[in-house]
């Protein structure tokens, strides 16, 4: 039987239960036992669809607390020996899965998108040089296999209810974390981007996403964004447009910064018109754009605003 162990982050909880779908794909001629380790946090996402349900309460032991989290997950190693352990690839999962590999002396695969099943053995598949290539990672060695999944891309859909162990973890030792946060801002969307008929989206090629704001308001149009964007925290994943994020069809799209990789360009059903603003006009978006504009962005988008605002002033 194989053990897996999914590493639940509470803000994350609803994207986290489709690590299930990888310790399927990951086992799939296994009987597999799922345990799915919950910190501080509701356990009811994930009861009746792991078998067992790990809970550490310790209001001490803070959400952040890389150090202090990463000691629990070695421990429970330590106590279940997991075939592989998960977690998503958020900017916690990242920093923990790393510390967890380092203390099992074991190797990690950062950003999986894709499980494969080879003629030479398992193979996890992540993208490289910014999407540009995607690399095949083969599976050696007996340690447990590690990795963070990037969120969006596997779908787990419970097909019967598990009944669920619950264990209540006590008598692990770990270290509390010496940083501790004063305050946190949540960005929060206060709209859909679905709902909007202009889109000002940005990418990687745009440094300050708030610079694109006026020219979304004067647009009657909202802000929208490449995964590069989000993946780099500037922006909610809510904003993302293409595979693992939203499909939009605005009447107007104008994507600044943005290379026009498939994953992006596949969020884009029935547009009408697509303005592109890019340094380079060999980028794939211009190839699917009415209009290229050959420049940086934020030029673009600053001479924009003063040229509607001056039109404005001349209406008046
Ligand atoms: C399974 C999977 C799912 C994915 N899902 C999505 C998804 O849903 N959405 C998504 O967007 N991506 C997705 N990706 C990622 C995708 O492959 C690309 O990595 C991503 O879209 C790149 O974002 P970008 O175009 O903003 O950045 P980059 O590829 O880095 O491109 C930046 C662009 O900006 C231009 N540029 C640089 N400086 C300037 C400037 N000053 N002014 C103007 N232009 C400039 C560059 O020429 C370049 O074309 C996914 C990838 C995988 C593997």
């Amino acid at each position: 039987m194989k053990k897996v162990l999914l590493y639940i982050e509470t803000a994350y909880a609803q994207d986290a239960i489709h690590l299930m779908e990888v310790a399927r794909q990951l086992y799939k001629d296994a009987i597999t036992q799922t345990y799915a380790l919950v910190l501080n946090g509701d356990t009811s996402c994930v009861l009746g669809i792991c078998d067992v349900v790990l809970n550490l309460v310790d209001d001490a032991l803070h959400p952040f607390d890389q150090k202090g989290i990463g000691d629990v997950v070695t421990e429970l190693y330590n106590r279940y020996h997991f075939d592989a352990i998960l977690f998503l690839a958020t900017p916690m999962g990242r920093c923990i899965a790393p510390a967890v590999a380092m203390s099992l002396g074991t190797g990690l695969v950062a950003d999986v998108t894709r499980i494969a099943h080879g003629s030479e053995g398992l193979e996890l598949i992540r993208p490289a040089y910014s999407g540009k290539i995607m690399a095949g990672i083969r599976i050696t060695g007996d340690g447990p296999i590690m990795m963070s999944v990037r969120s969006g891309i596997f779908t787990y859909t419970p097909t019967h209810v598990v009944e669920s162990t619950r264990i209540t973890l006590e008598g692990l030792s770990y270290r509390y974390a010496s940083i501790t946060v004063t305050d946190r801002k949540e960005k929060k969307v206060p709209y859909d981007i679905r709902d909007s008929e202009v889109l000002i989206s940005g990418g990687a090629g745009v440094h300050a996403m708030q610079d694109l704001e006026e020219l979304a308001t004067l647009l009657k149009g909202k802000v929208s964004a490449s995964r590069a964007v989000v993946d780099q925290g500037k922006v909610s994943r809510a904003m993302q447009v293409g595979q693992s994020g939203k499909t939009v069809s605005p009447t107007l799209y104008i994507a600044l910064g943005i290379h026009g990789a498939i994953q992006h360009v596949v969020g884009l059903k029935d547009v009408s018109y697509i303005i592109s603003v890019n340094t380079n006009r060999n980028a794939p978006i211009c190839s699917i754009s009415d209009i290229v504009v050959e420049g940086d962005a934020l030029t673009f988008v600053q001479g924009l605003v003063k040229r509607i605002k001056k039109g404005q002033q001349l209406c008046m």
